[in-house]
């Protein structure tokens, strides 16, 4: 149960978090008004633009478990072992992301996973979702939360305290409070953008259903990630401008040309290529980093809206959704949203920080580093690694996906310390390490994890 004094919550989108959250609260007993900018998704199509598909890890599953909807949420996931790596030459392989049984990410539809949160948050009594509205910003000076109901038209204002802003990495609240200098923003936007494609059932049947597609490139990469349908979506993520560049594809003849020689494997998969080339939006990619989240007990931002990150590490969702676990936790705990929110930020802030890095670093590894020799002998040494010492080395990848237990900013520092352990014990050859130096770098270097 909660101590808070105020019993009720308004929440800003009901995206991801948002749904996840407004579930949550109501559990422990708030009523909470949900204002969502979209239409009701369980009567309408989703809109096209973000991201079709997502990969859920171990932390966002825990947080799902927490909200007691993994039931409704497993039959979306298709389980994905490793990426299947293509080579230009036409040459697949498994790298397994983990190595024990359990050690897999998830592919879920964006769309149908917001769609069951949302459900399931609108099936609770103290649920109210309000679709169709706007929220044009939050004025903190008069206490009031300005929206506009886009169906029936008219602006209108409830009282702010307290909201949390889950409206997304373009949040308009995060907005309106960097407009009246409450917060710092800075948006770094990255020079790479990203583009959707289908690979329709039909044609996706010659993929491997349980794994994470790349064809790296160096500079750039296509991805695929399964559909429960049998269909993939792939993405390519390539320079805005330069050469090769989303720039230089402003045709069919160049965007034919680009695929067959940059992903002639890929190229049977997708049909009307140009087509969907040219139909389907171009996204961009940032990091956001906003300072501080909360003001007061009046409003504080959540998920993307506080911490957007670039999707590399496949957590951003998964980032946003521990956010959700983190904010329940707190509610049991304190008896005012001021010193609540502050605790949130204290403890979220050197986490989403850590992660928002580590995505940053995974576009080199993703696009590039697969392919190469070193970078596979080190991830088999650490592999081995992790076999003998389970308690003190556990990969860096492996923490931040499957060992929720393991804080993002943790996972960060002892990947540190295991990337120079790593460069000492990698004698160029395929032998494993000496066995007794290994055991005496790690005890020295790494304490036995919690
Ligand atoms: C290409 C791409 C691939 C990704 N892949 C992954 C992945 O594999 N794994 C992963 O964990 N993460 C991934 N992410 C990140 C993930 O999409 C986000 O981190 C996640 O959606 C954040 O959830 P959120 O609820 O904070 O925001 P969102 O999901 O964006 O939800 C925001 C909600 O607020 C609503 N809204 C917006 N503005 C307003 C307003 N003014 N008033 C009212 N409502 C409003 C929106 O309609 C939406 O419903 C990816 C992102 C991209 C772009």
């Amino acid at each position: 149960m909660n101590a808070l004094a105020a019993r009720s919550l308004n929440i800003v989108g009901a995206g991801l978090a948002g749904a996840l959250l407004a579930l949550l609260a109501a559990r422990r007993g708030l009523s909470v008004t949900l204002y969502e900018r979209r239409a009701d998704p369980r009567q309408v199509q989703p809109e096209r633009g973000r991201s079709i598909n997502l990969a859920l890890a171990a932390r966002g599953m825990r947080a799902l478990e927490r909200a007691g909807v993994m039931e409704r949420v497993q039959p979306l996931l298709i389980p994905m072992r490793g990426r299947m790596v293509h080579e230009r030459s036409g040459q697949a392989q498994l790298q397994p992301y983990g190595q024990r049984e359990h050690e897999v990410i998830w592919s879920v539809g964006r769309a149908d996973l917001n769609r069951v949160l949302i459900e399931e948050a609108a099936r609770h009594a103290r649920v109210a979702v309000r679709f169709n509205q706007l929220c044009l910003g939050a004025d903190v000076a008069s206490g009031r939360l300005r929206l506009r109901d886009e169906a029936g038209g008219g602006e209108y204002q409830v009282e702010l305290a307290p909201t949390i802003a889950t409206d997304g990495a373009g949040s308009l609240v995060r907005a309106s409070l960097a407009a009246a200098g409450l917060v710092a923003v800075r948006e770094e936007w990255l020079d790479h953008d990203y583009k959707e494609l289908t690979v329709p059932a039909a044609r996706g049947a010659a993929l491997e259903r349980n794994a994470l597609h790349i064809w790296p490139r160096g500079g750039f990469m296509l991805i695929a990630l399964p559909n429960t349908d049998g269909s993939f979506t792939a993405t390519l993520f390539l320079a805005r401008s330069g050469s090769p560049s989303f720039a230089t594809l402003g045709s069919a003849a160049a965007v034919s040309e680009f695929f067959a020689r940059e992903f002639a494997d890929a190229m049977p998969l997708l049909p009307q290529l140009a087509q969907q080339f040219a139909s389907h939006p171009q996204g961009q990619l940032g990091t956001v980093h906003c300072t501080p989240w909360h003001l007061g007990g009046r409003v504080l931002l959540l998920g993307d809206a506080a911490h957007a990150i670039v999707p590399f590490h496949g957590q951003g969702m998964n980032a946003a959704f521990e956010d959700c676990a983190v904010l329940d936790g707190l509610l049991g705990q304190h008896a005012d949203w001021e010193s609540l929110f502050a605790q949130f930020e204290q403890l979220r802030r050197e986490n989403t920080a850590a992660i928002a890095q580590m995505a940053l670093e995974n576009y080199g590894e993703m696009r590039d580093a697969v392919l190469d020799a070193r970078f596979l002998r080190r991830k088999a040494i650490a592999m081995a690694l992790e076999r003998r010492f389970p308690d003190r080395f556990i990969p860096r990848y492996a923490m931040v996906m499957f060992h929720p237990e393991i804080p993002y900013a943790e996972a960060l520092r002892r990947g540190a310390v295991q990337a120079q352990l790593l460069e000492e014990l990698d004698d160029g050859d395929d032998r494993e390490p000496d066995a007794a130096r290994a055991a005496e770098l790690i005890r020295e270097r790494l304490p036995p994890l919690g």
